[in-house]
C-alpha cells in the first residue's frame, strides 16, 4: 500500500494552494504531500467557473484578511512565481451599492476594512453621480468603493501556478476518485474507485461543493452542498466607454455586474426558496435572467434598457449552509482530518489564505500568520454561525 504524510482530496484552487504552502514549508521539507483530483479537465469544478472576484468589502475580519493576503501575493506574484507568472488581475474595483436602510452597515464595514488597511471608501450619492454618470443613483444612500486593491482575477490561472511550483517542489498528483475514508478516530488513508488505496498522516478536505460528500465518507457532518450560480454574458451595444472601464457593480437587490473586455458578466444569487435543482450544469435558467436580473439592471443603469445575451454558464458555489464561511481547521473528534470548505462564493481570492492556513496547522498545530479560530468546526458542532454580512 502506498503512504503519504498528507493527502488532500481536490485538485481546486483551495487544494492547490494548500498543496504549495506545505510544499514551500521549510519544516516540512522530505515529507510526501498526495493530491488526489478525479477530474483533470476539471469540468464540474467550481475553480474555472468562478467570476473571479477580489474585494476586501467583507464584514468579518478574517475574510477581510484573507483577501488582503491574496492581494499581497498579487503584487508580487512574478517574484513568487517566476517572470511569466500572469493571473489577468484587472484592478477595477468593487462597487457596493446600499439603501437608507442598508447604510449603517456599509458605513461600519467600511470603517472596519479601512482600520485593516484596505483601501475602501464611503461614498454619498452625490460622489457616486459625479465618478460615474451611466449609474442611477435612486434609493442608494451611501455605497463602498474599492479604490485599489480590489477587481477580478483567473482563478484557473492562479491554482495552475500553486501546482505547478507544488509538484515541482514534490508534491505527487494522483488522478482517481476518493471512494472511502478509512478512519476510527484518525484518518487512516483512503480507498480509490481504481482500486488503490494510501494510509496517510494527515487528509486535506478540499472537495469544494462536494465536500460534505467528502466529510461523510469518514462519517464526519458538514454543512457544505454544491448550490447552482448562473453567470450571464451580455452586450451592450450603447455602453460610453466609461461603463467598460466599471468597477463589479453590486445592486441592493443582489444583482451584480462588471465588464469583460467589450462585453459584461452579471448574475444574482437567489433567494434561499427558489434554489434552483443541482445536477446539470449545463442547464441554464434563461427566464431568471429576465424576470430578476434584467429588470434590476436596466434600473440601476439606464444603458442596460437595450441589451443581448450572447453566453451564460453555470458553476457550484460550495455554500456553507450555516453560515456562508469557510470552515477551515481540524475536526475535534478526527484530528488529522482538515476542512478547507464551505467558501460559498468566495473562495477563489481566500484560497490562498486558507491554503497556507492548512498548512501552518498541519506543521506546527496552530494558526502562525492570520488567526482564523473563528472559523473552526468548532461553530459547527455549537450551531454558531459566524455571519458574513457581505455575501454575493
Ligand atoms: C458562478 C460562480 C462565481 C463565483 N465567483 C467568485 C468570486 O467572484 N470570487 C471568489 O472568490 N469566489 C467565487 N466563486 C467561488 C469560488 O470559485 C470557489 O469558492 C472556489 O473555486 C472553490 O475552490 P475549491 O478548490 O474548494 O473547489 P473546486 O474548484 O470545485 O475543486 C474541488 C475539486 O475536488 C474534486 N473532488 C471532489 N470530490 C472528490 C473525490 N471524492 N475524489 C477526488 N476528487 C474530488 C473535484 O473534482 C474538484 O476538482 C464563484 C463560484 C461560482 C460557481
Amino acid at each position: 500500500m502506498d503512504t503519504a504524510d498528507v493527502i488532500i482530496v481536490g485538485g481546486g484552487i483551495v487544494g492547490s494552494a494548500t498543496a504549495y504552502f506545505l510544499s514551500i514549508e521549510p519544516a516540512f521539507a522530505g515529507r510526501r504531500i498526495v493530491l488526489i483530483e478525479r477530474d483533470p479537465g476539471y469540468r464540474d469544478a467550481s475553480t474555472g467557473r468562478s467570476a473571479g472576484g477580489l474585494r476586501q468589502q467583507f464584514s468579518t475580519p478574517e475574510n477581510i484578511a484573507m483577501s488582503l493576503f491574496t492581494l499581497g501575493m498579487f503584487r508580487r506574484l512574478r517574484t513568487i512565481f517566476g517572470a511569466e507568472a500572469d493571473v489577468a488581475f484587472r484592478e477595477q474595483g468593487y462597487l457596493i451599492l446600499a439603501t437608507p436602510e442598508g447604510q449603517p452597515l456599509i458605513a461600519a464595514n467600511v470603517t472596519l476594512q479601512q482600520a485593516m488597511g484596505a483601501d475602501v471608501a464611503l461614498m454619498a450619492p452625490t460622489d457616486l453621480a459625479r465618478a460615474f454618470p451611466w449609474l442611477a443613483t435612486d434609493g442608494v444612500a451611501a455605497a463602498g468603493f474599492g479604490q485599489a486593491g480590489e477587481g477580478w482575477f483567473d482563478p484557473t490561472s492562479l491554482a495552475a501556478l500553486f501546482r505547478t511550483a507544488a509538484t515541482a517542489a514534490g508534491t505527487t498528483i494522483v488522478n482517481d476518485r476518493v471512494t472511502g475514508i478509512d478512519a476510527h478516530g484518525r484518518v487512516e488513508g483512503v480507498r480509490l474507485a481504481g482500486g488503490g488505496r494510501i494510509a496517510c498522516r494527515s487528509l486535506v478536505n478540499a472537495a469544494g461543493p462536494w465536500a460534505g460528500e467528502l466529510a461523510a465518507l469518514a462519517g464526519l457532518r458538514l454543512p457544505v452542498e454544491p448550490r447552482k450560480r448562473f453567470v450571464y454574458v451580455f452586450d451592450c451595444r450603447q455602453a460610453p466607454e466609461a461603463l467598460l472601464r466599471a468597477p463589479l457593480t453590486v445592486d441592493p437587490s443582489g444583482v451584480w455586474f462588471r465588464p469583460e473586455g467589450r462585453v459584461f458578466l452579471c448574475g444574482k444569487s437567489p433567494a434561499e426558496s427558489e434554489e434552483p435543482p443541482v445536477g446539470d450544469l449545463d442547464a441554464i435558467d434563461h427566464a431568471f435572467f429576465e424576470q430578476q436580473v434584467w429588470p434590476q439592471l436596466a434600473a440601476r443603469v439606464p444603458a442596460f434598457e437595450s441589451i443581448k445575451v450572447v453566453n451564460a454558464w453555470a458553476g457550484y458555489y460550495d455554500t456553507n449552509t450555516l453560515d456562508q464561511n469557510a470552515v477551515i481547521g481540524p475536526h475535534p473528534e478526527v484530528p488529522n482530518f482538515y476542512f478547507a470548505n464551505g467558501f460559498s462564493g468566495h473562495g477563489a481570492q481566500q484560497a490562498a489564505a486558507a491554503g497556507r492556513a492548512i498548512a501552518e496547522l498541519i506543521t506546527h498545530g496552530a494558526f502562525q500568520s492570520i488567526d482564523l479560530t473563528r472559523l473552526s468546526y468548532a461553530r459547527i458542532v455549537n450551531n454558531q454561525p459566524l455571519a458574513e454580512r457581505n455575501v454575493i
